[in-house]
C-alpha cells in the first residue's frame, strides 16, 4: 500500500456504496474506454460561471489540481429555459444541453458553475451532472453553504468525470460517490493512485510540479493537513528518486 493512501472498508448503510454496485476502473479499463483525453488541438479547462459564485480561486485551484489551462468564461445568468418556477429551481440536464452549445472544439472540458439550485428528474436537488461524450458539466454551490472547500471538491470531482473518471470505489479519494453532503464532508481533496495516473496520462500533469502547486494552495488557504499531506507526497517522491529540492 503506497504510504498516504487508504484503502476503502466495506461501506455502511446508506453511503453511496451501499447503494450503488459500481465496479472498479483500472488504469487499464481507464485507457481502454478511449477517455476523453487532452490533445495538442483540444487542452483548455473552460470555467463558466452562471450566475455571480466566486471564480478566481477555483480557477486557480483547477489549473493546480489538473495540470491544464484554465480560462473563465464572463458571467452569464442560468438559463431561464431551465427554471421551473413551481419549485424555483433549474433543471440541471437543460442547463447541460444550452452549456453543451457552447463547448468551443479546443475546450477538453467546459464546466458551468452555478449559484442557483439544480435538481434533476427523480431526484429533489443535484450538486451536479456531467456529460463526457459533450465535454461539459454543471456544478450547483447552492447546498454548499458557501464553503470553498466544498467547492473545490464539487469542482474537481465533476471535471473528473468529465476526463471520463468514474466513481472510486477502491480508497479514500475525491472520485468517490457520495448520496449526502456528510458523507461528502468525509472524502479527502486528493486522487488515490490509480486515478492520479489516470490524470496524468490525461493531461500530462507532472506529479511533483503538481503536488507543489497544490501545497502552495492548501497552504495560503489555511490548510495545514492537505499541505502537509501534499508535502509528503513530495518528499516521499524525493527520497524514492533520490533526489534533493533545490
Ligand atoms: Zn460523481
Ligand atoms: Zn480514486
Amino acid at each position: 500500500m503506497e504510504k498516504g493512501f487508504e484503502r476503502l472498508a466495506p461501506p455502511r448503510r446508506g453511503e453511496w456504496r451501499s447503494l450503488f454496485q459500481e465496479k472498479e476502473q483500472t488504469f487499464e479499463d481507464y485507457v481502454a474506454r478511449g477517455a476523453n483525453r487532452r490533445s495538442p488541438e483540444r487542452s483548455l479547462l473552460l470555467l463558466q460561471p452562471l450566475g455571480s459564485p466566486e471564480m478566481g480561486r477555483m480557477a486557480e485551484y483547477a489549473e493546480a489540481f489538473f495540470g491544464l489551462p484554465v480560462r473563465v468564461l464572463p458571467a452569464r445568468p442560468l438559463f431561464d429555459r431551465a427554471h421551473v418556477p413551481t419549485r424555483d429551481q433549474y433543471n440541471s440536464s437543460m442547463v447541460l444541453d444550452e452549456l453543451a452549445d457552447l463547448v468551443p472544439s479546443d475546450a477538453l472540458v467546459l464546466l458551468g458553475v452555478a449559484d442557483g439550485d439544480l435538481f434533476a428528474r427523480g431526484k429533489p436537488y443535484v450538486f451536479g451532472e456531467g456529460n463526457l461524450e459533450r465535454r461539459v458539466g454543471v456544478c450547483s454551490l447552492a447546498r454548499l453553504s458557501a464553503s470553498e472547500r466544498r467547492a473545490l471538491k464539487l469542482m474537481t470531482h465533476e471535471i473528473g468525470h468529465i476526463l471520463s473518471i468514474a466513481h472510486c470505489v477502491t480508497h479514500r479519494c475525491v472520485m468517490q460517490g457520495a448520496n449526502t453532503l456528510a458523507e461528502s464532508d468525509g472524502h479527502p481533496l486528493h486522487l488515490c493512485p490509480a486515478d492520479l495516473r489516470k490524470l496524468e496520462w490525461n493531461t500530462g500533469a507532472d506529479r511533483d510540479e503538481r503536488y507543489r502547486r497544490l501545497e502552495k494552495f492548501y497552504r495560503r488557504s489555511g490548510w495545514i493537513d492537505d499541505a502537509a499531506w501534499s508535502a509528503r507526497q513530495l518528499k516521499k517522491r524525493s527520497v524514492l528518486g533520490g533526489r534533493r529540492e533545490g
